[in-house]
């Protein structure tokens, strides 16, 4: 951390405030613009929409460039072994992401990819796609396990977790999600597979204090309504908070479980009811997770993302980076896909990119918005207005990135 005043001069500072709570609907397009805050011991100290006059501290100038608080990934699969192309002519050939899973491809290769891999060449790989997340904008990232599904690996899995957080200058969350899959050995046997992360792997976590969140795959032929229910049961038992991949291909239900039993996120929702929407948008409800990469590189539809923003459910985006359905970790062009296909507005993506992302990892007492006394986690973007990084797509827009103060891109 940086003990060093300064002052962001010149600048264009787009913030949402934080109120305590997710922004909903209408409120996540209100975000406010500054020309200069002021930057102490890491933290947001100030800041002025005209621009502090005659202090006597450094400025940097940004010669009238958009700043904007960091991004926060609030949904990743970033460590995981081997990579899935051999797939994408199966799926122009027109299977479907369940045929290719039931085939025992998709995620059941990367499980043996992941399996077969060593600690450090894992650690090395998501190392470097992390760099590669800091320098297309991100300072906080969610990572889940979910490509172990055995007690080993997952552990593994998370210890990799940790040792990025060790070592990287970026807030990194942990998410426990051995119910990714049901693994070939469990095949046939859903209830055996539940039965052996609730009474074995899920308690180890715990005990290491390995994991802050578990999510679950609630999809039809993975993990149903009823058993995911179970899991989670289990899992709040042990401390765990709670993330659901919901509704994303069948409407199960996944949202309005959500939000019956009061869980931080509800992700991908790309099938989601009008029930769901409905359970969403109540005061309280999760946070509902977007991620139009998958919606993109899968050719399906994309979450109703307008009429959530509508009926008043706090939305958050992220990349969803995964080496099956979204093999991109770009936000970049996560926010591209947010403003041309899920109709959101300019305000509203920048929102759903930073707080509205904070809350889905609960992470925003921290970080998620310049706001005076979170860490001064901000990006410096080759851009004048929020528009601009928008309209572009393709090309990492940004300067620089700055994480608690210190200058880190
Ligand atoms: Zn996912």
């Amino acid at each position: 951390m940086s003990t060093d005043a300064f002052i962001l001069s010149n600048a264009r500072i787009f913030t949402p405030h934080d109120q305590g709570v997710p922004l909903r609907g209408a409120k996540s397009a209100s975000v406010r613009e500054y020309r200069e805050l002021l930057v102490e011991e890491g933290r947001v100290a100030e800041l002025s929409e005209s621009g502090f006059k005659g202090r006597n501290i450094p400025r940097l100038d940004c010669g009238g460039a958009l700043v904007t608080p960091g991004l926060v990934d609030p949904h990743t699969h970033a460590v995981y072994g081997g990579s899935r192309e051999n797939e994408l002519p199966l799926k122009l050939a027109g299977a479907d992401y369940m045929e290719i899973h039931r085939a025992g491809g998709g995620i059941a290769s990367t499980v043996r990819a992941t399996r077969a891999a060593n600690s450090e060449s894992l650690l090395e790989k998501a190392k470097n796609d992390l760099k590669e997340m800091q320098r297309l904008g991100v300072t906080t990232v969610e990572i889940k396990s979910g490509y172990g599904l055995d007690f080993e690996t997952e552990i593994k899995t998370l210890e990799i977790i940790r040792s990025l957080q060790e070592s990287m200058d970026m807030n990194i969350v942990s998410t426990f999600m051995g119910a990714h899959s049901i693994p070939e050995e469990y095949k046939g046997n859903t209830a055996g597979y539940i039965e052996f992360q609730i009474k074995e792997i899920m308690p180890k976590i715990a005990d290491m204090g390995l994991a802050e969140f578990c999510d679950v795959f609630c999809e039809e032929g993975v993990f149903s309504i009823e058993e995911t229910r179970e899991i989670f049961k289990a899992a709040r038992k042990l401390g765990f908070k709670l993330k659901i991949h919901a509704d994303e291909i069948v409407s199960l239900g996944g949202a309005e479980l959500a939000a019956e039993m009061k869980l931080t996120s509800a992700d991908h929702l790309m099938a989601v009811s009008d029930a769901g929407i409905q359970a969403l948008s109540a005061p309280g409800a999760p946070v509902a997770v977007l991620l139009p990469g998958t919606s993109f590189y899968l050719r399906q539809n994309y979450a109703p993302a307008r009429r959530m923003l509508d009926s008043g459910v706090a939305v958050a985006l992220a990349s969803d980076y995964n080496p099956g359905s979204c093999p991109s970790l770009n936000m970049q062009f996560i926010l591209n896909l947010a403003y041309l296909y899920l109709r959101m507005r300019p305000e509203e993506i920048l929102s759903a990119a930073t707080l509205n992302a904070a809350y889905a990892v609960d992470r925003a007492k921290r970080v998620g918005s310049l706001d005076v006394g979170k860490d001064a986690d901000f990006v410096i973007w080759n851009a004048d207005n929020l528009e601009y990084p928008l309209y572009r797509f393709g090309q990492n827009l940004v300067k620089s990135v700055y994480r608690q103060g210190r200058k880190i891109i």
